[in-house]
């Protein structure tokens, strides 16, 4: 496929890899290109994001503006949302209604929170994904929390017993506790136990330690039924919430079965090992929105974010010419909790520790990340609020 003496690069989300290729503007527009990034709005990085739920980060250190990135290369950012695709026309449906023709596409547009029977319009739902949900709900127990001084416990259910429901389980306990406020947490799994597919001493630990801080875990509680205010699960349970949190795992956005593309098993955009979509020669993807091509990778930010030094030599390969190169994923990825209260639990494959060294390992490795995103120092260390 040729590409015109000025392409026109689009990259659809700002995402971890594309704020990668945002930041690497002028080896696009120095080659003559035009770059543009459609984006909603800014990024919100999930590394930092349970710390400002636990009130230990302010909001603002979580967000990166993605159009100052661009701007010294004169690349463009924006402010819209791809609702659909015109492969022929090679053109781009918005959600303002303009359209936008590319040459190069790239998706980056994260995930959404799988599935809950859950009624439309319901009040004080936070689904964990899109992140800034995490910023509204901190926002809405600070303000509960101030209120119930003497009045009725706030009553959180979280839905979810893997890394994130666990993860934020914890720190809304620890902003209750950091406001003084009172709030009973109560975390529901469908599953057998805490964090499946991590080691079970690490999720019993873990278990031992919600347990200790005033988290409620129901085990073996499939939801049946959310109206407001109920959880209905499980063989009977009625479980009343005045906020819920649904952390039910990550899927790719239903809205790319619509893109006439083919997707892949787990429903992302299916590519192979150089990134390129296995429909059209023009399209690529990275991070949790694609399915590589005969692996089935977690849906963490790494992935993108080490995917996407790939991605931009590819995009780049196809303005100068020149071979593609493989993007070959790390087997396994370290994640660590952050638990509020100044400790994390790292996991690593078999390996897994709880203690303050853990959350300093992840304060040092997500404010670097944000800092080099920026492009600027990492800033303070980590400030643990009493
Ligand atoms: C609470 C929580 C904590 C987590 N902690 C970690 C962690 O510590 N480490 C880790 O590796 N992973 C973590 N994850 C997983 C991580 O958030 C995801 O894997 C990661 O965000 C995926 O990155 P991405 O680059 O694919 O997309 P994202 O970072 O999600 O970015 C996608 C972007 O696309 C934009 N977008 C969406 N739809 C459209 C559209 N139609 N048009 C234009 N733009 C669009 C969005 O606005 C967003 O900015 C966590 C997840 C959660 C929920």
């Amino acid at each position: 496929v040729s590409v015109p003496s000025r392409p026109r690069i689009v990259l659809v989300g700002a995402g971890h890899a594309h704020l990668h290729l945002a930041r690497h503007a002028a080896a696009f527009t120095g080659l003559g290109a035009d770059l543009t990034l459609v984006t909603p709005g800014p990024f919100w990085y999930s590394g930092l994001a349970t710390g400002v739920l636990a009130g230990m980060y302010d909001a603002g250190l979580d967000r990166v503006d993605p159009a100052p990135l661009l701007l010294p290369a004169a690349g463009r950012a924006r402010l819209d949302r791809v609702t659909g695709l015109d492969r022929s026309a090679r053109r781009l449906r918005l959600a303002s209604g303009a359209s936008l023709e590319y040459d190069l596409l790239s998706f980056n547009v994260g995930s959404e929170i799988a599935g809950v029977p859950i009624q439309e319009g319901l009040q004080r739902v936070f689904p964990v994904k899109p992140i800034e949900n995490l910023v509204r709900l901190r926002r809405d127990l600070d303000r509960s929390l101030q209120r119930n001084g003497g009045r009725p416990t706030l009553r959180v259910v979280v839905v979810g017993g893997g890394a994130t429901g666990c993860e934020t389980a914890a720190c809304i306990a620890a902003l209750a506790r950091r406001r003084g406020g009172e709030a009973r947490v109560t975390l529901l799994t469908r599953g057998e136990r805490l964090l499946a597919g991590h080691p079970q001493a690490a999720a019993r630990g873990l278990a031992g330690c919600l347990r200790r801080r005033g988290v409620e875990i129901l085990l073996s509680r499939p939801v049946v039924r959310v109206t407001q205010g109920v959880v209905l699960a499980g063989p009977g349970d009625r479980l009343p919430w005045d906020l819920l949190v649904l952390a039910t795992g990550l899927r790719p956005p239903g809205w790319l079965q619509g893109l006439d593309l083919p997707l892949g098993p787990r429903g992302g955009l299916l590519v192979d090992a150089t990134l390129r979509s296995a429909g059209d020669d023009r399209i690529y993807g990275a991070g949790d929105c694609i399915d590589l091509e005969g692996r089935d990778l977690p849906r963490l930010g790494v992935y993108g974010v080490r995917a996407a030094p790939i991605l931009q030599r590819n995009l780049l390969a196809r303005l100068r010419g020149g071979p593609a190169i493989s993007y070959r994923p790390q087997r396994r990825a370290l994640i660590v909790l952050n638990l509020g209260d100044g400790t994390g639990l790292a996991l690593r494959g078999r390996l897994h520790w709880r203690g303050r060294l853990s959350l300093w390992l992840k304060d040092w490795i997500d404010r670097r990340f944000l800092a080099r995103l920026r492009g600027g120092a990492p800033g303070a260390p980590i400030r643990t609020a009493p």
